[in-house]
């Protein structure tokens, strides 16, 4: 049987790995200590948050079944908060997200549906893939710490685009699409609050600022009690700050914060910024995935599309539908 490598553990990367079945051996590498990538919870109790992606839509007829079922394994419920539209602290439109148009969040956290896809499938956690090397017909991959992870007959590589031109050869057929795919930063302020808080909306698009978003992350269902709010930086404001230190950025990004809701960040009992280097990225017009089928390498993620969480599902599947076809096709090489 052909064995794949992956490299992610993102929803990019699950997909794949997971509709790939029975027709390949897959091993998904991940260097984080959990899977779910950029659909990410922070856990500080008795707080959570959301710190990457805050929901998500489904408007596919492939993503829609594949929502309906991790809804009816209980990872995933809708959220309905009153949402407002703010010109920095003036409200401008309101509305309630509402079931016929559903907003959905993973349960309890954002991370849940990455934990949920993996389950059964082999990942190997806290995993760095450093370097890949040419090996007969395959592709043998180092982790950071230099141990050899294996050889593989196929490598994808579902990491953000900039990460993936670093570590796939520069013989891959679409490195230069790849190195010329810029992602766009973005920095997550995350305040926890032993008392409630009041504010009028649980989630706001904010315009005139350097925060772009505010939820009442407590607000999303299955969360713990105590009142949590998550900010997002502009990707503007993320790009031209983005080495300066997590500390003066705090200040400011939490003035912004006290500017649009009229929430203090000295009254919170928790407070953290995090840093994406690679959040989003505006829509894209190339492939829904990056295929090399003579060098047996591939590349998909939200980046061949858009930066959302559908379209990561979407240039998953464009992938795995390419590989189970090819892997049936072929028979394994031999590896030296
Ligand atoms: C702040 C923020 C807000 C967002 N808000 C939304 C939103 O509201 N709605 C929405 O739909 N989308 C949102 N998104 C985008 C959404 O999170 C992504 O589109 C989606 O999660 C991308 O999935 P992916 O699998 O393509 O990539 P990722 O989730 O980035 O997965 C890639 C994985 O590869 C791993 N990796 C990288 N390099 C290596 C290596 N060398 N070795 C091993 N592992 C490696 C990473 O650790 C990561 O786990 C947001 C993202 C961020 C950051």
């Amino acid at each position: 049987m052909s064995r794949v490598a992956i490299v992610g553990a993102g929803l990019a990367g699950l997909t794949v790995a997971r509709h790939i079945g029975d027709s390949a051996q897959a091993v998904v590498f991940e260097k984080s200590r959990g899977p779910g990538g950029r659909m990410a919870t922070r856990r500080a109790p008795p707080f959570a948050f959301d710190h990457g992606a805050q929901f998500f839509t489904a408007n596919e007829p492939a993503f829609i079944a594949a929502v309906r079922s991790w809804q009816q394994a209980g990872v995933v419920k809708i959220w309905q908060p009153r949402f407002a539209e703010l010109d920095r602290r003036t409200v401008v439109a309101e509305r309630d997200w509402d079931a016929e148009h559903p907003h959905f969040v993973g349960t309890p956290g954002m991370n849940e549906i990455g934990r949920y896809l993996s389950s059964g499938l082999d990942v190997r956690l806290q995993t760095p893939v450093e370097s890949v090397n040419p090996r007969g017909s395959g592709w043998q991959l180092i982790a950071a710490d230099g141990a050899d992870l294996g050889v593989f007959d196929w490598l994808i590589v579902t990491a953000p685009a900039t990460q993936a031109a670093a570590l796939l050869p520069e013989s891959f057929a679409h490195h230069r699409a790849l190195s010329d795919t810029q992602m766009q930063g973005c920095f997550a302020l995350m305040l926890g609050f032993n008392q409630p808080r009041q504010l009028p909306w649980q989630a706001a698009l904010v315009r005139n600022a350097d925060i772009s978003w505010v939820s009442v992350n407590s607000s999303k269902p299955d969360r713990p009690a105590p009142f949590t709010l998550v900010a997002h930086s502009t990707n503007a404001y993320a790009d031209a700050q983005m080495d300066e230190p997590l500390e003066s950025l705090q200040q400011h990004l939490c003035a912004e914060l006290r500017d649009v809701t009229g929430i203090d960040a000295k009254h919170a009992d928790f407070c953290q910024l995090h840093r994406w280097r690679y959040a989003n990225i505006a829509a894209q017009s190339g492939s829904a995935a990056l295929i090399d089928a003579e060098r047996r390498l591939a590349a998909c993620g939200d980046w061949c599309i858009r930066g959302r969480i559908e379209s990561a599902f979407s240039s998953a599947m464009t992938l795995a539908e390419y590989l189970r076809t090819a892997l049936q096709r072929t028979r394994p090489s031999s590896h030296d």
